[in-house]
């Protein structure tokens, strides 16, 4: 079997075990079925941007130059939640596009991998965004009305959690073993009094089983660069949007808009 595309991030299904799904091409791929089989999958050279140009090379996110600068997409904003302005009327670089996404609710969430770390998601994004990440386990700790208050919360309880945490570590399964749900009472805690009203009422645990048959203990990375640069081996299994071969393992996320080639052999 041969596909042909650009690569978009994996999408998932959330249940007792997770189950992925891959576009590429006209073909959807269901992930989970393939663990076990040798796959070999090649970079063709070149990449589709979200504005649907094929571009030699991503300038930065997956975005071309021109789109990384102009696009609301792009903005900073969607880095740094706290940068919103849409709440106050302020363009950034499209008004009705930043007050679609940043006037809607969202959450402030705990996350747990190797740390427990702080987030924002639109609440439509939950509990897609923690299957992306690889988290072992996650709670919302705030759901507030816009983006804003919650780039507001996360600035500050960065001073008692982290925002990053080690892909390295999650793809080991190293999680911490400290308690989501005592960190969740500490974060309400340290809130500032102007957020404490947005606190989640019966916030509980939410728990992540990817499908991985083949635990790793070394972590050897794969990226494509130049064309032919190829991932080749038996796929082991799928935690965040990482492929786990027993060549490697590959982020599909960070590779969104390259030509691939995928053979399951
Ligand atoms: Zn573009």
């Amino acid at each position: 079997m041969r596909f042909e595309g650009p690569l978009r991030k994996m999408s998932t299904i959330y249940g007792e075990n997770i189950r992925y799904s891959l576009r590429i091409g006209e073909d959807l791929l269901f992930m989970n079925r393939l663990i076990g089989s040798q796959i070999r999958m090649s970079f063709k050279g070149n990449h589709t941007c979200f504005c649907g140009q094929l571009v030699p090379e991503v300038y930065r996110q997956n975005f071309c130059r021109d789109c990384f600068f102009t696009k609301p997409e792009a903005s900073p904003t969607i880095m740094k939640p706290e940068l919103s302005k849409a709440h106050l009327g302020i363009e950034e670089r499209d008004l009705e596009f930043e007050k679609r996404l940043q006037l809607q609710p969202h959450y402030v969430y705990l996350a747990k991998t190797d740390r427990i770390k702080v987030g924002v998601t639109r609440n439509t994004q939950m509990p897609y965004r923690w299957m992306d990440q690889g988290a072992k386990s996650a709670a919302i700790l705030l759901e507030v009305p816009n983006r804003y208050l919650a780039g507001e919360a996360e600035v500050a309880l960065k001073d008692h959690f982290v925002d990053k945490t080690s892909w390295q570590a999650m793809l080991k399964d190293l999680p911490t073993d400290e308690d989501l749900m005592e960190a969740i009472q500490r974060a309400a805690d340290v809130l500032p009094e102007n957020l404490k009203q947005y606190l989640y009422q019966d916030s509980k645990e939410w728990h992540f089983n990817y499908p991985v048959q083949h635990q790793i203990e070394k972590v050897k990375s794969i990226s494509f660069k130049t064309e032919g640069d190829a991932l080749e081996g038996e796929l082991w299994g799928i935690r965040g949007q990482y492929l786990i071969t027993s060549a490697g393992v590959f982020n599909v996320r960070s590779h969104t808009g390259h030509m691939v080639e995928l053979e399951v052999l």
